[in-house]
């Protein structure tokens, strides 16, 4: 194994990082304290930015599109109603900052739900789509750059983006300033600690740089929201209800020919189910609490 040297871990600091694997042309390191596995070096931020153009959010047709006009139907917003049932432990109403909103189905159940929604969303395309959904300004840019004032929000949620982050202790010690003292950070993402991810290795359905360039489990979470000044009060693996065609899509990517013919025999049994409910246990939703100022 090559050692970098020297190359502090990004989340916790500490100087002895190891090669693990290279994917897509991508160095994947691992930290011998926190075991966070991060891209390095990290591709540049304007090649990061153009990642997120109109296709990425229509790839596989994960990302819902939902609009005002079509009938929006309970079973298109499972997913974000699990996320709400977890924060109206702690919240029931307030402002609600979602950051990395796509196009906004998430703040929309929330709307539903009745908190005051806010989205902010670096690709364009997707602020758009979702601005014109919720009919809300949604915000065309990343979280240090947000027109939101220090400690003005209640909640502030991030579904599957911090791995996406060049820098989540940049992104969650902001987070840790908009939040008002009581304020809650509620978000999802892989854990490559899980058994699925060990089982899979290389060909772990998260594990995709340049797109992804960070991969945590329970220790780096923990760590990454204490030194950002929040307590982790709760963690969940929850079920998630996935789009068969993105789930096709995802196996195409990973598997080549072998999802090819998954594609083949799900046309073959003429089966017009939208989605499947699949619980891997390699996607963890953290409940944390701001204990300190940032
Ligand atoms: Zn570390």
């Amino acid at each position: 194994m090559n050692s970098v040297n020297p190359l502090n871990c990004p989340i916790c600091g500490f100087e002895k990082c190891d090669f693990k694997i290279e994917k897509k042309s991508f160095s994947v390191y691992r930290c011998r304290s926190c075991f966070v596995h991060f891209v390095y070096p990290q591709p540049v931020k304007a090649d990061v930015f153009k990642i997120y153009d109109a296709d990425y959010f229509k790839r596989g047709n994960k990302y819902s599109q939902l609009s005002v006009a079509q009938e929006i139907k309970r079973e298109d917003v499972i997913n974000e109603l699990r996320w709400l049932r977890k924060i109206k432990k702690y919240k029931t109403s307030g402002k609600l900052l979602d950051c990395g909103c796509a196009t906004g189905s998430f703040l929309y159940a929330a709307k539903q739900q009745g908190f005051e929604i806010n989205g902010l969303e670096i690709s364009n395309s997707a602020a758009q789509s979702a601005s014109r959904l919720l009919n809300i300004h949604v915000e065309n840019c990343e979280l240090p750059q947000t027109r939101h004032s220090a400690e003005s929000l209640d909640v502030v949620t991030l579904w599957d983006v911090i791995e996406h982050l060049q820098d989540p202790r940049a992104v969650l010690d902001k987070a840790n300033s908009l939040l008002k003292p009581d304020g809650i950070i509620v978000f999802s993402t892989g854990d490559i600690s899980s058994l699925w991810a060990r089982f899979t290795g290389r060909y772990w359905q998260l594990l995709t740089p340049p797109q992804h360039l960070f991969f945590f489990n329970p220790k780096s979470i923990q760590l990454l929201l204490k030194l950002s000044g929040f307590e982790l009060v709760e963690w969940h693996y929850l079920s998630k209800q996935v789009k068969v065609e993105f789930l096709i899509f995802k196996m195409m990517e990973a598997f080549g020919k072998l999802g090819n013919i998954a594609a083949v025999f799900y046309k073959i049994s003429g089966s017009k189910r939208k989605y499947i409910n699949l619980n891997l246990h390699d996607i963890i939703t953290c409940v944390a609490r701001k204990s300190k100022k940032k």
